[in-house]
């Protein structure tokens, strides 16, 4: 074969898994059809569980110093008019730097290791671009279409067509779609997308270049500027501090620089890079994939961007099925590893769904507050700021606080993830509450030398069991039963008080991607059943 994985589509999704996989020394061809990344306005935010992850891959600190300013807060207004008159209502979100030093001194597992990060799509791709080209076992090809696959018990053969229309085959052991909304591989496997029930929204997104506009912005500075009107107008700072989008609904490319003008409210020089349409989705696909063939981030669910998750939910795709490939092409996993994967994700996918139709709501709700006469300087103008302040100030939270969304998923139902009795803890989309339930992400906590549990685990460790509180359980009937599997295990002995007290058991086996498989205080008693299980076997 000419590689292990295909990944076809080089966005957000398909890069991560590129690098991911490189990084675990797995050989892949990553092909796009675009000749080079665009730079076009799409997400700004990486979520904090995005930025747990390219940590882990090394990847956050060049991340930050790409990305918006550590200093810049992340605030939210709206404004009646544009961003110079007195807002309507200002929302505060803490700043990179702040965050951090929140995060510093807090260690009862309540927040993340690192704060989100505001960084472009246009700087990520470029960035994950070049880390994957420097990956000796990743082969980069952009201007590469993939046309269709044929796949058999082995293999999948990919036809792929180069810009000068040269048409070639490459031969793998498993094709993954990061080919976004219009997916090519999603089509081809004849899998339905499923959604749209609400009413969409038909908008105009444009992109600004404006020199010193954020500084002089009287209200203050902040991330979104949303502006009371019935144009859906929002104005998005991006990483550069330079650069603005603006969503509306008008009816011309023209109108959105009039729009722009009109919300910056100032006599700045600005030049427009571009103006585009877009459409709001809702949409989650029936199945993940089909035998060797994958499918991972907008191929197969369609958010709002309201709420951030688009982007965030791909990165956490391309997490969970890197290292269930790698397992898999290296010999130890069992069949249910991969076959985790569509169970594990697709439940995710349904719930960032559900949270941004949530966050879209929320957002509707206090929009359809606005009334012609808002404006106006009478009383009933007034009444009607204050009926819109009164539910925006409750439902515009839903677009911005949705941390339980962000961190508080788990895997359900996941074959590799041992079943306790119960339901688990409640999935709540704003709040986020550590636990240890199987299946959800381990909680950050500090251990007393100031280093991350996080870090100490590092990042091609296997699976992990955690000892923890100086535990004197036996464990190596566990060693024993994942070596029968040659799969990568180690026990690591943490005898610091705040992860026991957080994590609340003695032991914890800990996936590669540091989901939690199982939690005791002495091991089951058929050890071989929790290797097998968490294994795939
Ligand atoms: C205005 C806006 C704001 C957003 N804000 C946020 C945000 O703040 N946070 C967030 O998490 N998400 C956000 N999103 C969503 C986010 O942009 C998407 O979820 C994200 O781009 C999905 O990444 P992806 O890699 O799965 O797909 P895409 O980014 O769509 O990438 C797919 C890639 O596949 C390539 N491709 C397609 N077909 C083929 C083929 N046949 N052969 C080879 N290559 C192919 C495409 O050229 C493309 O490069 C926003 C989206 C929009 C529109």
């Amino acid at each position: 074969m000419d590689t292990q994985v295909i990944v076809a589509g080089a966005g957000p999704t398909g890069l991560t898994l590129a690098v991911d996989l490189g990084m675990r020394g797995i050989r892949c061809t990553l092909i796009e059809q675009k000749p080079a990344p665009q730079f076009l306005p799409k997400m700004e935010r990486c979520n904090a569980r995005s930025m747990e992850i390219y940590r882990r891959m090394g990847l956050a600190d060049n991340i930050r110093a790409k990305g918006l300013p550590r200093d810049v807060p992340m605030d939210v207004f709206i404004v009646l008019k544009n961003v110079v008159e007195p807002p309507l209502l200002h929302k505060k979100y803490p700043s990179v730097a702040e965050l951090k030093a929140q995060i510093a001194s807090t260690h009862d597992g309540t927040l993340p290791l690192e704060p989100y990060q505001l960084i472009s799509q246009y700087t990520l791709e470029p960035l994950l671009k070049a880390v994957a080209e420097m990956l000796p076992s990743v082969c980069v090809r952009y201007g590469h279409e993939l046309l269709s696959f044929t796949q058999d018990v082995d293999s999948v053969t990919a036809t792929v067509k180069d810009l000068a229309g040269k048409v070639s085959e490459i031969s793998a052991a498993y094709l993954v779609g990061c080919d976004g909304g219009a997916s090519v591989v999603r089509k081809q496997l004849g899998i339905k997308l499923a959604g749209n029930e609400d009413r969409m929204l038909q908008l105009r997104q444009s992109l600004h270049y404006c020199e010193g506009l954020l500084d002089k912005i009287p209200i203050g500075k902040g991330r979104h500027y949303h502006v009371a009107d019935n144009h859906a107008t929002q104005l998005i700072v991006q990483d550069s501090t330079k650069h603005f989008t603006l969503h509306s609904i008008v009816d011309s490319d023209a109108d959105m620089v009039t729009m722009f003008r009109e919300t910056i409210g100032m006599p700045l020089k600005f030049d427009t890079l571009y103006v585009g349409e877009w459409k709001q989705n809702l949409l989650l696909a029936e199945r993940y994939g089909q035998g060797r063939v994958f499918m991972a981030g907008d191929a197969v669910h369609l958010v709002i961007p309201t709420g951030g998750l688009g982007m965030n939910s791909g990165v956490g795709d391309a997490i969970d099925l890197s290292w269930k490939l790698a397992g898999t092409l290296q010999g130890w996993g069992g069949s249910n590893l991969l076959a985790s994967y569509e169970i594990e994700r697709r439940h995710v996918g349904e719930r960032n769904v559900e949270a941004s139709r949530y966050a879209t709501l929320g957002r509707r709700k206090w929009r359809s507050m606005w009334r012609p006469d808002i404006r106006d300087d009478t009383p009933e103008g007034a009444e009607a700021r204050a009926n819109l302040v009164r539910v925006a100030d409750v439902e515009q939270r839903k677009s911005n606080e949705l941390v339980g969304a962000e961190l508080g998923y788990r895997y359900v139902g996941s074959p590799l993830i041992w079943p306790e009795p119960g339901e688990g803890p409640l999935h709540d989309f704003v709040e986020y509450v550590p636990t240890t339930w199987p299946g959800a992400r381990l909680p950050h906590v500090w251990l007393d030398d100031g280093a991350a549990m996080q870090d100490r685990i590092g990042y091609d460790s296997g699976y992990t069991l955690l000892q923890l509180g100086r535990t004197q359980a036996d464990v190596s009937a566990l060693a024993k039963a994942f070596a029968a599997y040659s799969a990568p295990f180690r026990v690591l002995d943490i005898p610091d008080e705040d992860p026991r007290a957080v994590y609340g058991y003695d032991l914890l086996l800990l996936r590669p991607d540091l989901h939690v498989a199982w939690r005791g205080n002495r091991l089951p008693d058929n050890p071989e059943r929790l290797a097998a299980m968490a294994t795939g076997h």
